[in-house]
């Protein structure tokens, strides 16, 4: 592994050339909460299996997790339901945007992949149906592995999207119709919400995600997910994380990863740790423009990707 301060001068490289790319984005405006954070903010953060973090620019500073959450809530879903959860929801790539009904009318319901949505909100189903609290256990999974006990839902984005929510309403009471929820609606919306609404900064959803570097293992050393089922959620990641953006972003940075319309993206190098950046501006895929050129720009320069 590069020395840290090797890796801290090449972070505070990326975020110095890249911060100004969010020009040409814009923050996203159909959650009001979020449209009011400032675009110029950028932060980026590695977490190494070895325990190292380092961090530059605004990699500190909280954020709302929004589709990030759906990297944690699947992990959890699937170490329990294991293959059967692949009855509620398909694994390809949507091609489609995150929140589109369409294609969901032609597939009867079942969603194309955990990462949409629709998918999103089947795996909160499945968390309600187990625990009974989808937003507390997806709380106490972030909380274990950032070692941030004070973790918590940012409960005015979460009353903002909530407000505005008619299109994930349309997509669960469409599903609803087809047998495919086995929650009150209005529950499962509730808690999509919530998780969408959890602010964490880079440094520590890096932490958060190094389970996935570690092929599994947790940050107290127990198994989360079998290897075998890591390697399967990165699988996912790469090719539906990034939605309809996921061969662009496959063929520019090369690592699985999971972006939200906060700006926020996480990313996996198997074995060796987890990078996050942060910019508010999206294109029109709803992918961070800086923090998809940083990370562009990180795994070109020390030609750490899974390829
Ligand atoms: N909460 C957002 C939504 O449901 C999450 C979407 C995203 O981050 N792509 O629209």
């Amino acid at each position: 592994m590069t020395p840290l301060p090797e890796l801290q001068a090449l972070l505070d490289s990326i975020a110095e050339e890249v911060r100004p790319l969010a020009a040409r984005g814009r923050v996203a405006d159909y959650i009001p909460a979020l449209a009011a954070v400032d675009p110029s903010r950028f932060g980026i953060a590695l977490a190494t299996v070895e325990g190292g973090v380092v961090g530059s620019g605004d990699w500190e500073a909280r954020f709302s997790l929004q589709s990030v959450s759906k990297a944690f809530a699947l992990a959890w879903v699937l170490a329990r339901d294991g293959d059967a959860l692949w009855t509620r929801v398909g694994r390809e790539p949507s091609g489609n945007p995150f929140n589109s009904l369409v294609q969901l009318e032609f597939e009867h319901g079942i969603p194309r992949n955990p990462f949409i949505n629709a998918g999103a909100l089947v795996v909160v189903d499945r968390m309600l149906s187990h625990t009974g609290d989808a937003t507390g256990t997806l709380l106490e999974i972030l909380r274990q592995e950032s070692g941030r006990a004070d973790v918590d839902v940012d409960l005015d984005v979460a009353s903002s999207e909530a407000a505005h929510g008619h299109r994930n309403a349309a997509l669960a009471h469409f599903m609803a119709s087809y047998g495919n929820l086995e929650n009150d609606v209005d529950a499962v919306l509730d808690h999509y919400v919530r998780q969408c609404a959890v602010a964490m900064s880079c440094g520590e959803l890096a932490r958060a995600g190094l389970f996935l570097a570690r092929h599994g293992v947790r940050a107290d050393g127990s198994q989360l997910l079998t290897r075998s089922e890591a390697k399967r959620v990165n699988a996912i990641l790469l090719t539906c994380g990034t939605y309809d953006a996921a061969g662009d972003f496959a063929y520019r940075v090369g690592l699985p990863g999971k972006s939200g319309v906060g700006g926020g993206i996480l990313t996996v190098l198997p074995g060796r740790g987890c990078l996050v950046v942060w910019g508010p501006a999206l294109d029109r895929a709803g992918n961070s423009v800086a923090g998809v050129e940083a990370l562009d720009r990180f795994t070109t320069r020390t030609g750490w990707s899974v390829f």
